[in-house]
C-alpha cells in the first residue's frame, strides 16, 4: 500500500487539480436554478472554480465555454453518501478514478467511499491512501473509516485518528456491528469527537445464507432468505443506544416498512437520527428475483411492494433523509454463477438519479426539488461536506459558492446500456429498462468534468 499524501483532507478544502476551467468562465445558460431555497429561471457564470453570477440572459465573454441547460434543472452536484470503489484491492471491480468517473456522470460532484476495501479504511495509512487517489478523481471522493479493526466487529478502529484526517463518519457497512456493547461505547467515542456512526442494519445470526427477501417469493422459490427482523432488530437497538448516549446514527440502505415506522418514531422523540435508502429498494421488488438471476442480489434484499411503497411514502413525508447509491460493482465472475455463490450488490452512480426521479415522482406528491433535496443537500449534511459545514457541497447555487454542480434534463428518456457505463463494473439490473431524467452535464469545482453526458477526462 503506498501512503504518499501527508496532508489531510479536511471537508472545507477544495480537493483535486483546477482543471482546464480553473482559470477559464463557463457559462451555463438557460436553466432552471433549483437549489434549497428555490427555484427560478436564470443562468449561471462560473469563474475560477467559483459560481460568479446568477441571474437571467448573462452574457459570456470572449473564450467563455458555454454548456446549453435549455429544458434543463441546474442543481448543487448530487451527494453519494454510500458508494463502494473497491480500491485498495479490489480494482478489476472499480477504482477511486473508474468509480469517480461513474460518478460525475451520474450527477455526483461528492461521494463517501465506504471502508469494506482490502485492507480496510481501518487505519490512518489506507485514509491516506485513498485520499491521494481521490486528488485526481473527477468528483470529491471522501473515504468513510471503519467502526471496528478489519471490520471485525470487536475491537475499535483509531476513530479519533481518523477523524483528524477528516473522516466524518464511520461504519462497517458490508456487516453491521453485532455486539451491543461495541456499538455502545462506539457511539460514547464518536458522540465526543462529532463524528457520525452509519450502521449497516442486519443481524447476522438471521441473515446469515440467506440470498433473498423472506415472504412469499422465497417460499414459492424454495431459497433461504433474510427476514425483515434481521434489519429491524439491529435498527431498533441502534435507536434505543443513540437514546442511551445522546450520539449520532445514520442509518445505511434501509429496505422495510417497520424500519420507516421506526426511525419517524425515533424523529419524533427527537433523537439524533438519519436514515437513507437506494433507488433500487425504491423501484424493484422480491418478484424480480423469479428467474434466480444474481444481478437481483443485493444485501438488503429487494423486499414487497408493501415495503417499496412504504419507503417511498417515507421519503416523501420527510422521514428518509437520503438516497444514496450503494454503488457496489462486482466482476463478472463474482455475478454469472448462482444465487447462492453471487456475491451481493449492483453498480447504480450512473443510474440513481434516473432511477430515483421515476420511483419518487411517480404516484408520490413529491416534487423534482424534494428529490433533488433527498440527494444533494440532504446528504451533504449528513456527510459534513455541507457548505453551512465549512464543506463546499449542497449548494446554495449563489455568487461566491464553489461551483460544483449538476445539470440534467428531467425529462429525457434512454435506455440503460451496461456496456456504456463508466464504472468497470456492469452489474447492472437496469440493464435494457428505459429510465427517465438524464444528466447532461457536471461540474466538479469549477471544471466541467461531464458535457452532453460524456466524460471529458
Ligand atoms: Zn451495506
Amino acid at each position: 500500500m503506498s501512503a504518499k499524501a501527508s496532508q489531510s483532507d479536511a471537508p472545507g478544502r477544495r480537493q483535486g487539480r483546477q482543471g482546464p476551467a480553473g482559470s477559464q468562465e463557463l457559462l451555463i445558460r438557460g436553466g432552471t436554478v433549483v437549489d434549497e431555497h428555490a427555484e427560478r429561471r436564470s443562468d449561471v457564470l462560473v469563474r475560477d472554480g467559483v459560481i460568479a453570477q446568477v441571474a437571467p440572459d448573462l452574457s459570456a465573454s470572449t473564450g467563455a465555454r458555454v454548456l446549453d441547460a435549455g429544458g434543463a434543472l441546474v442543481t448543487p452536484g448530487l451527494v453519494d453518501l454510500h458508494v463502494h470503489l473497491r480500491q485498495p484491492g479490489a480494482e478489476e471491480a472499480e477504482t477511486v478514478e473508474s468509480g469517480s468517473r461513474a460518478a460525475a456522470r451520474g450527477g455526483f460532484t461528492a461521494v463517501v467511499a465506504m471502508p469494506n476495501t482490502d485492507p480496510p479504511i481501518d487505519c490512518a495509512a489506507v485514509v491516506e491512501e485513498v485520499l491521494a487517489l481521490a486528488q485526481t478523481a473527477l468528483c470529491r471522493v471522501v473515504p468513510a473509516g471503519a467502526i471496528t479493526v478489519g471490520r471485525a466487529g470487536e475491537r475499535l478502529a483509531p476513530i479519533g485518528e481518523l477523524a483528524g484526517l477528516g473522516v466524518r463518519l464511520f461504519t462497517d457497512d458490508g456487516n453491521g456491528v453485532q455486539d451491543a456493547g461495541v456499538m455502545r461505547r462506539a457511539l460514547e467515542y464518536a458522540s465526543g469527537l462529532g463524528v457520525t456512526l452509519a450502521q449497516h442494519c442486519e443481524l447476522s445470526s438471521l441473515s446469515d445464507g440467506g440470498v433473498m427477501h423472506e415472504g412469499v417469493w422465497s417460499s414459492r422459490l424454495g431459497v433461504p432468505a433474510v427476514p425483515a427482523e434481521a434489519e429491524e432488530l439491529m435498527l431498533s437497538r441502534d435507536v434505543a443506544l443513540a437514546r442511551l448516549t445522546g450520539a449520532r446514527v445514520h442509518f445505511l440502505h434501509l429496505s422495510t416498512e417497520r424500519s420507516v415506522s421506526m426511525v419517524a418514531a425515533a424523529k419524533a422523540e427527537g433523537l439524533p437520527v438519519t436514515a437513507e435508502v437506494t433507488p433500487h429498494h425504491l423501484s424493484l421488488t422480491d418478484a424480480e428475483l423469479v428467474g434466480f438471476d444474481p444481478l437481483y442480489k443485493v444485501s438488503p434484499p429487494l423486499r414487497s411492494s408493501e415495503d417499496v411503497a412504504a419507503l417511498r411514502a417515507g421519503c416523501a413525508e420527510g422521514v428518509i433523509d437520503a438516497v444514496a447509491s450503494d454503488h457496489a460493482p462486482h466482476p463478472p465472475e463474482k455475478k454469472e454463477t448462482t444465487l447462492a455463490a453471487a456475491s451481493p450488490g449492483m453498480v447504480g452512480l450512473e443510474t440513481a438519479l434516473a432511477v430515483t426521479l421515476g420511483a419518487l415522482t411517480d404516484g408520490t406528491a413529491m416534487s423534482r426539488r424534494q428529490v433533488v433535496g433527498l440527494m444533494s443537500w440532504q446528504p451533504a449534511r449528513i456527510a459534513g461536506l455541507h457548505r453551512a459545514q465549512g464543506g463546499d457541497q449542497g449548494g446554495p447555487i449563489a455568487p461566491g459558492a464553489p461551483a460544483n454542480l449538476c445539470v440534467f434534463d428531467p425529462d429525457e428518456r434512454w435506455e440503460v446500456d451496461p456496456a456504456r457505463l463508466a464504472s468497470r463494473s456492469r452489474n447492472t439490473p437496469f440493464a435494457g429498462r428505459t429510465v427517465c431524467g438524464r444528466v447532461r452535464h457536471t461540474v466538479f469545482a469549477g471544471e466541467p468534468v461531464v458535457i452532453d453526458g460524456e466524460a471529458q477526462r
